[in-house]
């Protein structure tokens, strides 16, 4: 199968990019921002055709379908950092919002089997203590970043009930993983641990989010790009929460770090207190599991973290 796979560079697209790149024709389409890294992709970069283009650039796209004739699209390519977009929400409803409206209507024009979208559980809002986000669940997004994933989602949506487009939601959990731009929790506190720096944590760190290995997430991702009913949306989650300063506590055991590293700072405007998703369809429907646990992942993380810090440092990443 030929398959365009739009923000390939960045963290989630990137594992997905070297898991299959050995079993399909991957054209890959990403803007390199500052969060896209090509040196994520090298290992299978004689593999693979990569375009770098914007996502929201109509011309560009079409001229990219025009030439490839892609039969699928796996469409990562998003602006994904909650802080970002209430800094400045402008590039999130600009990548997020019209660029997948681009990529839809490229989609349309050229003819596709599957365009699978890739969502998020924030398109669901915040959960008290209790509770669990159902793919039927309402979707009442808080952040600029998840609004604009919502309306992106609702776009995909459309484009099914509308037009035919054979579109599949995919809601991961939050992942984790090798290669993360570390502006995201996990990445930030193995660097600054590892560099004995403060650790900056929200609030009192009492959110809760949770996790998944990125490998789980592109499983069940190519799954759906196989089985996934056109028109529905999916939830991937591991069922394993986390309080955010749990998360912090076991990185600094692990790397045998003292928690006075910890320094909770002003918590984030309009911060959720909590995700939680149901994965029944995914798991009853297609037998999908997540394979790695949150203990045996974070050790492996903390590991590759290791090997590669004084890299990656060197490297600006
Ligand atoms: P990321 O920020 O690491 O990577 C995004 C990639 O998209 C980068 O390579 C970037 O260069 C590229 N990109 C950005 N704007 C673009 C544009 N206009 N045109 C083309 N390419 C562009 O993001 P990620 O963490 O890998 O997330 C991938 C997808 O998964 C996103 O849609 C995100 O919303 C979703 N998601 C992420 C998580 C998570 O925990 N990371 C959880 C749920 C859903």
């Amino acid at each position: 199968m030929k398959i365009l796979v739009t923000g390939g560079a960045g963290f989630i697209g990137s594992a997905f990019v070297r898991k299959y790149a050995y079993d399909h024709e991957l054209i890959i389409v990403d803007k390199l921002t500052y969060a896209g890294d090509l040196r994520r992709i090298e290992e299978v970069r004689d593999r693979i055709k990569f375009y770098k283009a914007d996502v929201a650039d109509k011309t560009a796209i079409e001229e990219i379908f025009a030439k490839e004739k892609p039969e699928a699209v796996v469409h990562f390519a998003a602006e994904s950092h909650v802080d970002r977009s209430i800094q400045d929400p402008t590039p999130f409803i600009e990548t997020n919002v019209k660029g997948t409206q681009v990529m839809l209507d490229a989609c349309r024009k050229y003819g596709i089997e599957k365009f699978v979208h890739i969502s998020t559980d924030e398109v669901y809002g915040e959960l008290g203590e209790e509770g669990q986000f159902t793919e039927e669940s309402p979707l009442r997004p808080n952040s600029p970043y998840s609004v604009s994933k919502a309306a992106a989602d609702m776009l995909a949506r459309a484009y099914h009930r509308t037009y035919g487009l054979p579109v599949v939601v995919a809601r991961p959990c939050n992942n984790y993983g090798p290669w993360q731009y570390p502006e995201k929790l996990i990445p930030v506190v193995i660097k600054k641990a590892l560099n004995n720096e403060p650790i900056p944590v929200y609030g009192q760190g009492l959110n809760v989010r949770e996790w998944l290995y990125v490998d789980d997430c592109v499983e069940a991702v190519y799954l759906l790009l196989q089985k996934g009913k056109p028109g529905e949306a999916y939830n991937i989650g591991s069922g394993e929460e986390k309080r955010n300063i749990e998360v912090v506590r076991e990185i600094l055991r692990i790397l045998g770090k003292p928690e006075s590293l910890i320094t909770f700072v002003q918590d984030r405007p309009g911060h959720d207190f909590r995700y939680s998703l149901s994965s029944d369809k995914i798991k009853n429907l297609y037998g999908w599991e997540h394979k790695v646990n949150f203990e045996k992942g974070i050790k492996f993380l903390v590991d590759w973290y290791k090997k590669y810090f004084y890299f990656l440092l060197l490297n600006a990443f």
